[in-house]
């Protein structure tokens, strides 16, 4: 398996909608095996196809590093329940995070790699996971939550994190 290049924003890529999966075969079996890898290597909670370039609907989770990775092709989300603010970050968009709202709990279907449809309710981390890397593939940035842009975060070197509207000057 390799690790592969992640697109970053602004590439148009990340604003294409991903098309459904029909079956595996060995194509989709590798590419899966590098967006693992992509992921692991980039320390990442999970990965969308389109963030190494390649228009499919499959995305990666792994929440720790002492877990297997999840595989889900063609997911979906079929329930969302509540709202939240959460801190969200994106190995497309790296050097920011911004704060967000993301449901309380999800449900969630899709295939995994052995094509067995899989249902699930999550919350926490894995319904943060799911909707992000769904979002993904259907050309959508955590960045298109920001409410306004002073949600923004650049993540500095020091603790001295610097607001990223208030440093353009926006209003
Ligand atoms: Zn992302």
């Amino acid at each position: 398996m390799s690790i592969l290049p992640i697109y970053e924003f602004p590439n148009q890529i990340l604003r294409q909608k991903a098309k459904k999966v029909k079956r595996i075969d060995r194509y989709i079996e590798r590419l899966i095996g590098d967006m693992i890898d992509t992921m692991t290597n980039a320390g990442g909670v999970g990965l969308a196809a389109n963030q190494v370039g390649i228009l499919r609907r499959v995305i990666v989770i792994r929440l720790s590093e002492t877990e297997d990775a999840m595989v889900f092709i063609n997911p979906e989300i079929i329930h969302r329940e509540g709202e939240r603010l959460v801190e969200e970050g994106c190995l497309s968009v790296p050097g920011y995070k911004g704060m967000i709202k993301r449901s309380i709990w999800v449900k969630a279907k899709g295939i995994d790699e052995t094509w067995r449809v899989v249902r699930l309710r999550a919350d926490g981390l894995l319904a943060q996971a799911l909707e992000h890397e769904i979002d993904h593939l259907n050309g959508v940035l955590f960045l298109d939550h920001l409410k306004e842009h002073e949600q923004l975060i650049k993540l500095g070197a020091e603790d001295e994190n610097e607001l990223i509207g208030a440093a353009a000057g926006h209003a």
